[in-house]
């Protein structure tokens, strides 16, 4: 009998529904997780290769920038070849919305409210979409926000966010395209979680959730996991993207945690590991870096707790799949819940490797 689904803290918020190319994406499909490369897109080859480290990495649908007829041109290329949907990112430029949609890319972010300052082109946008069933997703952020809400509410607060949003999508909606996701972003979590709760009272799109501009790999991570733990406990949330000043891979990789330590995606590897403390006899530290290396890429959902004494130790080791209590220069190694053998501390990585090798060929074939 399979496994129950893993308890979440909120029921999705109910949304539309939308397909991104092969993804569907709203409250019936599991949450996606999007990065965005960093490459040329007009580099067809440099952009292919970075998608595919990020399909590797896990990512679900990718985003491409399309500010030049060069990067328009290389979009057919790059949206047959992707193993992953792509989203073409166009401000302004009306005729590359055009050509992203000829070319096949899975969906495109653009503002209509951009669009119609420079050559009102919003009702031909949402028929070739609708034609060619491209979603279109709505990015509002603090720093483009629209002048006269900008006037209107002295800056880009949650309310003046939630409503620019609202206002973008108004112009779609004005010509019956619906096959909008909708993203609020700001740099300030407080803001952002406060304009997409306003955003969620007001629509039934699905949303993208980002922390813009959220900084460096640590404070951006930190930024975003708060900022979406407090949004996706209360349901809201349809795909996120971490935005990091570090390679989009680290993006996907923090995403992809924050879902998985919320059960919004099936867990993979966890380490369970003390921080230590005055009473730890081994080294915790390295213990755990170099448990962690050595069964990086497992795709099991394997549990391997990795403790520095007896205080805590056997108890978390033996709810784990697979653990170490150490303590006397020994490690007692547990597999799910029995202690199978005492091992030296220099064999406890090596044992514990080995073990959970072993363990991950018998989730495989269960
Ligand atoms: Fe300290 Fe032991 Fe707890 Fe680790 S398991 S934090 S060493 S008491």
């Amino acid at each position: 009998m399979p496994a129950p689904p893993a308890p979440t803290l909120a029921p999705r918020r109910p949304t539309r529904q939308l397909q991104v190319g092969s993804v569907g994406v709203g409250s019936e499909h599991p949450i996606s997780v999007q990065s965005m490369t960093t490459t040329l897109t007009s580099d067809v080859n440099a952009t292919l290769q970075q998608i595919a480290e990020l399909t590797a990495a896990g990512c679900d649908i990718v985003r491409v920038a399309c500010p030049s007829q060069d990067d328009a041109d290389a979009l057919p290329a790059i949206a047959r070849k992707s193993q992953i949907p792509v989203i073409a990112d166009i401000h302004f430029q009306p005729k590359y919305v055009f050509a992203a949609i000829e070319a096949g890319c899975a969906a495109v972010r653009v503002n209509p409210g951009n669009i119609r300052k420079f050559d009102d082109q919003v009702k031909q946008i949402a028929a070739a979409a609708k034609d060619h069933g491209t979603p279109i997703r709505i990015g509002v952020n603090a720093g483009s926000l629209d002048k006269r809400l900008l006037q209107k509410y002295g800056k880009a607060t949650p309310e003046a966010l939630a409503e620019s949003a609202m206002w973008e999508a108004s112009l779609f909606a004005e010509h019956d395209f619906h096959d909008i996701k909708i993203s609020v972003k700001h740099n300030d979590p407080v803001v952002m979680v406060r304009a997409y709760e306003l955003l969620a009272q007001q629509c039934d799109y699905p949303l993208h959730l980002g922390v813009t501009e959220a900084g460096p790999a640590f404070q951006g991570t930190i930024k975003s996991a708060v900022a979406f733990g407090a949004l996706l406990r209360q349901g809201i949330g349809d795909t996120i993207r971490v935005s990091l000043s570090a390679p989009p891979v680290e993006e996907i990789k923090v995403g992809s945690q924050i879902l998985q330590s919320l059960n919004l995606r099936p867990r993979k590897l966890e380490i369970v590991s003390c921080p230590s403390c005055g009473r730890a006899q081994v080294d915790v530290y390295k213990l755990a870096d170099e448990v962690t290396a050595g069964l990086t890429g497992m795709e099991v959902p394997l549990r391997v707790a990795v403790m520095g004494c007896v205080v805590n130790g056997p108890g978390e080791a033996r709810e784990a799949d697979l653990g170490v209590a150490s303590g006397n220069g020994k490690g007692q190694i547990f597999v799910r819940g029995e202690v199978i053998k005492t091992v030296p501390e220099h064999a406890i990585v090596e044992t514990l490797i080995e073990e959970a090798m072993k363990i991950a060929e018998t989730m495989e074939a269960e």
